[in-house]
């Protein structure tokens, strides 16, 4: 079975995300990491695309590597800033000669520098149209559970992410802490006649200076009892283990709310990911 789509549809997935690497140094991180996770079985794991499509070839590298030497189901996520239609059909026909069945069709963050090229896409639903007329991919798409930066509204937030979900197999969620922000959203597509599949996606976070950082982009609220808990560390290792902790009650929350998968951004680590999947013991199986 190598589609997200049926994965989802016989239970409850385990995920994992990595990025890029960009040295080779870093490569063999990524290596080892992948030979590390692998023994947990996940069902699929994501590779992330530069912003502003920089470095498109590094994911598509990775993908067509984990594809060929491990047993493990990629997703190559693919965005609109700076794409052609003509090179998003060449990508697709390269993955779909590979074998990679899985598409996370996104949006994209131009880069701050502004060298994105102008591309044929402007919003996700553009891309995820052509990616979803081969037929040949499972699609996934992104949510926000706290609302994009860039939506006018919440209800417009909505509204866009269930015209994507209407086409799409299923969603990834942004980061967040709060249980309650996942259950609002999937009452809320709910409302909008939306029942696919929405995975939680989870940041474990070790460290209060980083979360601050990507959650100012993502619009992600880091709440005070996080950052509390996080400065109580007495060191680095009591910070991860803190980090640890916080990451598997919040699975277990989800779970609990019925959640259908769960995807971890491991910032291409391994560790933290295995203590997590220890934490969660038998609820995933
Ligand atoms: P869209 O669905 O296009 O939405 C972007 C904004 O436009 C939203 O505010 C939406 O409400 C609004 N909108 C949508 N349609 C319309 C319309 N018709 N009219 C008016 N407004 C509209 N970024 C990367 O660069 N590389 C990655 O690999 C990557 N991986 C990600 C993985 C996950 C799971 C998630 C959640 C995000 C990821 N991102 C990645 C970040 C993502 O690309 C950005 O958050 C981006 O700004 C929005 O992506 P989207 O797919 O939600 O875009």
């Amino acid at each position: 079975m190598a589609r997200i789509s049926d994965k989802l549809a016989a239970g409850r997935t385990l995920s994992f995300e990595f990025f890029p690497p960009k040295t080779s140094k870093a490569q063999l991180t990524l290596d080892r990491t992948v030979a590390e996770l692998a023994p947990l079985g996940p069902d699929f794991v994501s590779i992330t695309y530069g912003a502003g499509g920089s470095d498109r070839h590094r994911t598509g590298d990775v993908v067509k590597w984990i594809r060929r030497e491990t047993d493990v189901e990629p997703m190559a996520h693919l965005t609109c800033v700076g794409h052609t239609r003509t090179d998003v059909a060449g990508l697709l026909v390269e993955y779909r000669r590979v074998g990679v069945e899985n598409i996370l069709a996104l949006g994209g963050d131009a880069p701050i520098d502004g060298s994105a090229p102008a591309g044929d896409y402007q919003y996700a639903l553009d891309l995820l149209d052509d990616v979803a007329a081969t037929g040949c991919f499972s699609v996934g798409v992104a949510a926000h559970p706290e609302v994009h930066p860039r939506s006018v509204s919440r209800e417009a937030d909505r509204r866009h992410l269930a015209e994507k979900l209407q086409l799409a197999d299923f969603a990834i969620t942004q980061f967040f802490f709060d249980p309650e922000h996942y259950v609002r959203l999937v009452d809320e597509l709910a409302a909008l006649g939306i029942d696919k599949p929405i995975v939680p996606g989870i940041m474990p976070v070790t460290n209060v200076g980083q979360v601050t950082r990507m959650a100012e982009m993502s619009g992600t609220d880091v709440p005070s009892w996080l950052v509390d808990r996080l400065t109580a560390a007495h060191d680095a290792a009591d910070a991860k283990q803190i980090g640890i902790e916080l990451a598997s009650e919040l699975c277990l929350d989800l779970i609990d709310a019925g959640a259908p998968g769960l995807h971890l951004y491991t910032l291409n680590r391994s560790e933290i990911a295995k203590e997590i999947r220890v934490n969660l013991g038998s609820v995933l199986v």
